[in-house]
């Protein structure tokens, strides 16, 4: 069976933020004046279980799940990891399973991802230079060698790769020709997103975005012209342009270019709520039935009733919204 929302559009992917903790304070995302000692992260008690999330997972195959993503947070600082991977890869063989990180832990747990079954991660690294990458991740105690050596050993064991790079204007936009003629160097595809207006607590404003549309330009002067490759799938969310080279940059233009439309992802926060958007300002509760011995049927009933009614398109309709104060922060539900 195929669930479809109010909008037409398939339950395909789901995001599981695995721990709303991270070793990077990313200013963009978790800013360490909103996030310092004084924060209250989730209790250990509180955290879905790996057994937990596998049995969200399996209660959604049957209805058209066909791509998990793990994140956070950061979803390597949680023990373990490779435990979950291990069950999610053994409910389906043609699961897609794939995590984000943000690289700093990638060099130490790139094989054992690989052999629990990952298929595939995504690297965030938003400068090469390690001044404006310290002062972007706030973090002294690592650096962009380190997240490039965790890339390589990535590829080398043999899991698909792909980076991100969040653009802030006049932060780190000197750095997109760097790190494209470092990653189209090794033809590791690279994509760039534009600054979002997540959570409550960035200070987001709209002339800190750099367009997609700037960001070609100023590549289309190193690269030459970039066309647009065609036949892209509808759930994409990148949209990609190729070099005359045949090499792909990608763009994730939340801002400027929304793609509500075709947007097929569900998010299960750390803590056991689903949500049925990144700028949602509540979640839907599916731990307690879970604790109550819900069965995975009753789980799938519980999410299918909440994807049916599912309107959201908060992108397309940025301009009009006036400011919430009680979006979920993205570190919470995950990116
Ligand atoms: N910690 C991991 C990482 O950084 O890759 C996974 C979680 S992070 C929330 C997922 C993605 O969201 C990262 O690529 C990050 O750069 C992106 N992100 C976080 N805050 C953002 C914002 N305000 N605008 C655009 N992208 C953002
Ligand atoms: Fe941590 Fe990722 Fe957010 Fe940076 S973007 S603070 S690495 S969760
Ligand atoms: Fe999907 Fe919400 Fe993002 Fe639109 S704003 S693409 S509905 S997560």
């Amino acid at each position: 069976m195929t669930l479809v929302d109010a909008r037409n559009r398939p339950l395909r992917d789901l995001r599981i933020s695995v721990t709303d903790r991270c070793n990077f304070r990313c200013t963009y995302c978790m800013p360490r004046e909103h996030f310092g000692p004084q924060h209250s992260f989730l209790p250990r008690d509180e955290l879905l279980t790996y057994e937990e999330m596998t049995f969200v997972t399996a209660s959604l195959l049957p209805l058209g799940l066909e791509k998990i993503r793990l994140t956070g947070g950061e979803p390597l600082l949680r023990k373990n990891i490779t435990t979950l991977i291990g069950q999610l890869r053994e409910l389906d063989p043609t699961l897609d399973i794939a995590l984000t990180t943000n690289g700093a832990l990638l060099f130490q747990h790139a094989a054992s991802l690989k052999k629990a079954g990952l298929n595939r991660v995504t690297v965030s690294i938003d400068a090469l230079d390690e001044g404006t990458f310290q002062s972007l991740a706030d973090t002294t105690s690592h650096t962009p060698e380190l997240i490039l050596k965790g890339i390589e050993k990535a590829i080398e064991v043999g899991l698909g790769v792909k980076v991100n790079t969040v653009v802030k204007k006049g932060v780190n936009d000197e750095e997109i020709l760097p790190l494209a003629e470092k990653f189209e160097s090794i033809g590791v595809p690279l994509r760039f997103i534009e600054f979002m207006d997540v959570g409550n607590t960035n200070a987001w404003q709209m002339e800190d975005v750099m367009s997609g549309a700037n960001i070609r330009e100023l590549l289309a002067q190193r690269f030459g012209t970039l066309t647009p490759v065609q036949g892209q799938q509808a759930s994409e969310v990148a949209k990609r342009y190729s070099t005359s080279e045949g090499y792909e940059f990608g763009f994730i233009e939340s801002v400027t270019s929304p793609f509500c439309g075709d947007c097929t992802r569900a998010r299960l926060s750390a803590n056991g709520q689903i949500y049925t958007c990144l700028f949602a300002t509540k979640g839907h509760d599916i731990k307690s039935i879970l604790r109550m011995g819900g069965s995975t049927q009753e789980i799938g009933n519980a999410i299918a009733s909440i994807w049916t009614t599912r309107n959201d398109r908060y992108s397309e309709e940025r301009g009009a919204q006036r400011r919430s104060d009680t979006k979920v922060e993205m570190s919470f539900i995950g990116g």
